[in-house]
């Protein structure tokens, strides 16, 4: 069997992508919403197996479509309960899905490229460079994987009820494929989060957030870093195209004339690098013209990082102080340190990577004979 499939992958395709498919083969726009709900509330992929279509056409879509989403190739779990899983790709490429169950809820973090191309100085997935933008399907099928394997069932136990673009790449480089995903992760007929409990963070493209506001209803997160351009050019290069003062604007207009909603900064706090009181009070003031919740990340080491974490006082004192100015701020709990889970350590460890990736071209070659 031929590993590269000229089916077409209705993974890729959010309602209204799923409606023109159906015209185009002549059935009724209807028909999506039926194949939606197998999709996606009954995790069903076998055609064969969706009673309601008819005969014909089941066999039909079995002959040119197909729901495929990635390859499971790793499972790990940390000893805190975060799981991490290894998705292999087409091409042998793989990426990282992150779960994290918390009391009242379970946030899945995914990915959104192969690697990454901005180059943040403090973060393991850029060393590993970029290598390709992941499609639609092989996005939403990353929620669709980690809902099969959670036991997720839409209507009775909601194991994910938050999802993150926060895993490997910047989502708004990836534009369509990252909304007509978000898309099916918002529909009713796919997993039905509101708009709250889906998440973009991005790096600061300003043209890019301003488009999104355009395209769909989500949630805003900006890993900011540092309260002045100097300092947060030298952390995330891409400050340098869209500095401080033009990404804030972009983030007061995404959240404008929207009931009740902020904006989610994410500042990762480095040993002496962003981490004086001095900072935290630039930041506030910064932060004064944006309704916004702060989350604070404790940076997470990986080999050959040039930073530390910084010292648990100083990172209590930094929160003290933006909090007595009445910011929002919490300081996000570190997860799944002991699997590389963590916030930037998404295919962690450099020199094991080869090695890895050796190991899934085998792995996936095996799967594909
Ligand atoms: N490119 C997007 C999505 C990645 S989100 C973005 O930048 O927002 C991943 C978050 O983890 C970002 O806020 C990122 O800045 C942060 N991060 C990256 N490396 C980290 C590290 N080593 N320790 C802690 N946080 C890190």
């Amino acid at each position: 069997m031929s590993a590269v499939s000229t089916r077409i992958n209705l993974l890729d395709l959010d309602e209204a992508g799923l409606q023109e498919f159906f015209i185009s083969i002549g059935e009724q726009p209807w028909r999506a919403q039926q194949v939606l709900k197998w999709v996606y509330h009954q995790q069903q992929t076998d055609f064969r197996k969706m009673s309601n279509l008819g005969l014909a056409l089941r066999q039909r879509l079995a002959e040119i479509a197909e729901i495929r989403p990635p390859v499971m190739l790793k499972e790990q779990v940390s000893v805190d309960g975060t799981i991490k899983w290894l998705l292999g790709l087409p091409g042998g490429n793989a990426v990282e899905t992150v779960y994290i169950p918390e009391t009242n809820r379970g946030t899945l973090c995914v990915s959104s490229q192969v690697g990454c191309a901005l180059n943040c100085t403090f973060c393991s997935t850029a060393t590993q460079g970029f290598s390709r933008n992941l499609t639609t399907s092989e996005i939403i099928g990353q929620v669709w994987l980690a809902a099969h394997a959670l036991g997720h069932q839409r209507n009775g136990t909601r194991k994910i009820t938050n999802v993150v673009m926060m895993g490997m790449g910047e989502p708004l480089l990836n534009f369509d494929a990252v909304v007509r995903a978000m898309r099916l992760m918002r529909e009713n007929l796919g997993f039905g989060l509101a708009a709250k409990r889906v998440t973009l963070s991005t790096a600061g493209l300003v043209p890019g957030i301003r488009k999104l506001r355009e395209e769909i209803d989500v949630a805003l997160a900006v890993s900011l870093h540092a309260p002045e351009d100097e300092l947060r050019s030298t952390l995330v290069p891409l400050n340098r195209k869209y500095p401080i003062a033009e990404l804030m604007q972009a983030c007061r207009d995404y959240i404008a004339g929207r009931h009740k909603r902020s904006v989610t900064f994410e500042y990762t706090l480095m040993d002496g690098i962003n981490d004086h009181s001095e900072h935290a009070h630039k930041l506030v003031r910064l932060l004064k013209s944006v309704p916004s919740k702060l989350n604070l990340i404790p940076f997470n080491p990986f080999p050959g990082a040039r930073y530390r974490c910084s010292p648990p006082d100083r990172i209590k004192r930094f929160q003290e102080i933006v909090m007595s100015k009445g910011q929002i701020a919490i300081v996000r709990k570190t997860r799944g340190e002991d699997i590389d889970a963590a916030c930037g350590q998404l295919i962690g460890k450099v020199r094991d990577r080869t090695r890895r990736s050796e190991q899934h071209r085998l792995r996936l070659a095996e799967l594909q004979q």
